[in-house]
């Protein structure tokens, strides 16, 4: 299958509040981590839905002054995550589609599998792309069906699409939320008194003040109007295979997913690894942002203290060039640096989350032993990564994987350290708790470690 561009991203929606954009606003900062290449809010004043986006971190796309201009009571926002090629203005939701049936605000975190398969179809048919997102097709697809009611016309094209999809919509008086039948992308619904807030974490709750409601489930079309929340199923099948690396690596540590909270996962996950793989050494360091949980863990299994030995940057940001291995490289020690008197003279084990190339490992490896450690331990909380994710986490092809293509033993050496492992499938399973569901997939995708993709492909 032809690659398309990822799409993990973040996504937000308010309905009845009067102060509907600047909490979108306060959201989606919420949710910056889950992209930073572009941000947008459509908003609707109950007859005319506006849009503000552009490129950039949230902080840098919105000013007071804009957003003024689209004043609202309702709205649904977006972050988009950075990926080479593929970006541009075109490409930043949410999209705001003018048709003969009235205004739509649509934006979506996920990726669709069967992308070329529609859109071929959609095109024969006379339709125009405007973007080279996958995230146009639904509204083609929508307005295309001949359904009277609006929700029948969502229903109807969601069914036609295949792969991993939160989308929230927005009409002039009425927000939409939907999650696909395999419940691959989170998404949560929460509360301020009478005004209902979706997010695709649950840290963007917090920050405008509502409380968790529930989280949508798989194959579920949530319709919120002034008739209050109405709940239906697009579909029959359905099935929970919510994707594991959001606990592993992508979620905030703050955040619940189907109500796990991912700091304690990982946590977990990194007591698991102490227990399955542990090794003797004077310092645990957790690699920020997303390995530390997991290396408070193995500290507190293992018995062995835990140390700050890296700091992060906080104000790296971006190498604002496309990626390349040698900036990869730059982009680390940017970001990274050891803490010469915690590790020097000292046996260390350093947890981070995941190793996908191996590049930031590796770099990683290098710094600490320059800064004089005596033995280099890595502990990974997530299994090997061998196959890439079609359903819009940002990993790349399989030779470009490292695991993929070389065994514990080949990685340990590559990245120069005395011993290398990697938490089992089973023990992450165990670890983040959401128990084993009926059917094939255990309740959670693992394809990129285990190949066991819960859609069809099309290859
Ligand atoms: P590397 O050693 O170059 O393979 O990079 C591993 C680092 O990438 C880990 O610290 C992870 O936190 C981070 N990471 C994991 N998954 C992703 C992803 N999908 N996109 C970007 N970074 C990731
Ligand atoms: Fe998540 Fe991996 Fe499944 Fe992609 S393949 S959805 S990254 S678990």
């Amino acid at each position: 299958m032809e690659r398309k561009m990822n799409e993990e991203c973040g996504v937000f929606g308010i309905f009845n509040n009067h102060k509907a954009v600047p909490f979108t606003y306060y959201g989606l900062h919420a949710l910056q981590h889950r992209g930073q290449e572009g941000a947008g809010i459509v908003s609707s004043d109950k007859t005319t839905l506006r849009v503000k986006k552009g490129e950039g971190l949230v902080r840098e796309v919105f000013s007071t002054e804009n957003l003024k201009k689209i004043e609202g009571c309702h709205a649904i926002g977006h972050v988009r995550y950075s990926t080479a090629g593929g970006g541009g203005i075109a490409n930043v939701q949410p999209f705001l589609f003018n048709t003969h049936l009235g205004q739509l605000g649509l934006a979506h975190n996920g990726n669709l599998v069967n992308t070329n398969i529609l859109k071929e179809e959609l095109e024969r048919k006379g339709s125009i792309f405007q973007t080279s997102s996958d995230t146009e097709i639904l509204a083609h697809l929508i307005f295309r069906d001949q359904s009277e009611k609006f929700i029948d016309r969502i229903k109807n094209a969601l069914r036609q699409l295949e792969g991993a999809f939160a989308f929230v919509m927005l009409i002039e008086d009425a927000l939409y939320a939907a999650l696909d039948d395999k419940g691959l992308r989170p998404l949560s619904i929460g509360r301020i008194g009478d005004t209902y807030v979706v997010a695709s974490e649950t840290c963007a709750f917090d920050v405008v003040g509502a409380e968790f409601v529930r989280d949508v489930v798989p194959g579920e079309v949530i319709r919120i109007s002034n008739d209050g929340v109405l709940s239906s199923f697009y579909c029959k099948e359905r099935s929970h295979n919510i994707c594991s690396m959001e606990y592993v690596y992508f979620a905030r540590p703050d955040s619940d997913i189907e109500g796990i909270n991912v700091h304690a996962a990982r946590k977990r996950t990194g007591k698991m690894l102490a227990i399955e793989s542990p090794c003797k050494a004077d310092v645990v360091v957790g690699v920020p942002d997303s390995g530390i949980s997991a290396a408070v863990g193995f500290a507190e299994q293992s018995g062995i203290p835990y140390e700050m030995g890296l700091i992060k940057n906080k104000y790296s940001g971006r190498t604002f060039i496309e990626p390349s291995q040698e900036l990869r490289e730059i982009g680390v020690k940017m970001k990274l640096s050891a803490v010469r008197s915690l590790v020097k003279d000292k046996s260390v084990v350093v947890v981070d989350d995941s190793i996908v190339r191996g590049t930031t490992s590796r770099k990683l490896v290098e710094m600490i032993r320059k800064a004089g450690a005596k033995e280099v331990h890595f502990r990974v909380s997530s299994p090997e990564l061998k196959n890439p994710c079609f359903y819009g986490v940002d990993f790349p092809t399989h030779d470009e994987l490292i695991s993929a293509n070389a065994t514990v033993e080949e990685v340990a050496k590559k990245m120069n350290v005395d011993s290398l492992a990697f938490v089992s499938l089973k023990g992450l399973q165990k670890s983040i708790g959401r128990g084993v569901t009926k059917g094939k997939y255990s309740g959670q995708c693992a394809a990129c470690f285990n190949g066991d993709y819960p859609t069809n492909l099309y290859k």
